[in-house]
């Protein structure tokens, strides 16, 4: 990416997500410690929100960041063996690491609220893809005026290029510039759609393709890893359908991705057609669903799941 506003953010997302990545692959121990809200978080999930953290308080110290985990089970008595775990990796990636100042990178993170330019990290988004050996993704996006105007995705068991997106300068994934499908015909499309069952309705998304005339196998894959591939143009439909059971998404789930998509020519969503709306704190709170697509098929797409009943 050539001279740009956004060039010192832009370098600092790369060196973040190659840091982080490498973090993650090093950590073979693929345990999950559960959290309050029942979801899974491992000791790659800790290390990776420290070095990113830390590499963005370092070259932009006003900026906040909202990002997914926080120190607090790390900090507790008893988690001696996750702490010196988690050091030893840190020390492999940057030695010299004290785990005193990894805690506190880690809680560099925990901004709560909107702001009219923050950072916001998924350490691991995918974490049950991690835990599987599937695809899993760092996603790092900074907002300002509740747009994504810098973002990046590593996706380690994808690709060991991290993809990188600026508002109006194109996605690029290492050297190469990326771009979406020209598929007009809806019916030849090819859907990707979450492994776990219980992120996404995998019967709605069924029902849709159906009436869209849909007979290509889905694409299963955890992560924003979705939205990098339909932005490389390796599949043209990403949909997320609610459950119904009351989930509002996260925005760390979706920013990287989506100005990816977006840039690379895409088109990304809510269910009912509308933008996702960043400026609503950690949620997508006036949003329901995504629906991400090439753009060309985007509004066929989302009338055939507006006659489904969609609610949170
Ligand atoms: P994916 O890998 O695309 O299936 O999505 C992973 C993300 O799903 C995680 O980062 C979670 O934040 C998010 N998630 C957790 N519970 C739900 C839910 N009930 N509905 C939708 N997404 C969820
Ligand atoms: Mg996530």
């Amino acid at each position: 990416m050539s001279s740009n506003m956004y060039e010192k953010e832009l370098d600092a997302v790369k060196q973040a997500l190659h840091e982080a990545a490498r973090l993650c692959h090093s950590v073979q121990d693929r345990q999950a410690m559960i959290k309050g809200d029942k979801s899974p978080v491992t000791i790659a999930d800790f290390g990776s929100q420290a070095l990113v953290c830390r590499t963005l308080r370092e070259a932009f110290p006003d900026d906040p960041i909202i990002a997914e985990e926080d120190s607090t089970l790390l900090r507790a008595e008893e988690q001696t063996d996750l702490r010196n775990t988690l050091g030893m990796h840190l020390d492999a990636v940057r030695p010299g690491t004290l785990l005193e100042a990894a805690l506190k990178w880690i809680d560099y993170g925990n901004a709560e609220h909107y702001s009219d330019r923050f950072w916001t990290l998924d350490p691991i988004d995918g974490t049950k893809g991690f835990l599987r050996g599937g695809q899993y993704a760092v996603a790092l996006a900074l907002i300002e005026g509740g747009k994504v105007v810098v973002g990046g995705l590593a996706c380690p068991n994808m690709s060991d290029d991290v993809f990188l997106v600026a508002k109006g300068l194109g996605a690029t994934h290492g050297q190469h510039r990326i771009q979406v499908t020209e598929i007009s015909d809806v019916s030849k499309a090819r859907i990707c759609q979450s492994v776990e069952s219980g992120h996404t309705a995998l019967g709605d998304i069924q029902k849709v393709a159906r009436d869209l005339g849909i007979t290509s196998d889905r694409v299963q894959l955890d992560s924003q890893a979705k939205y990098a591939v339909v932005a490389s143009g390796d599949a043209d439909i990403y949909m997320r359908l609610p459950l119904g059971n009351g989930y509002v998404e996260r925005i760390w789930d979706h920013a990287a991705g989506a100005l990816l998509l977006s840039e690379a020519g895409g088109k990304v969503t809510d269910c009912k057609g509308n933008q996702l709306d960043f400026s609503r704190g950690k949620r997508l709170e006036h949003n329901i669903g995504i629906i991400a697509t090439n753009g060309i098929v985007h509004d066929q797409v989302v009338e055939a799941v507006n006659t489904l009943n969609i609610h949170h």
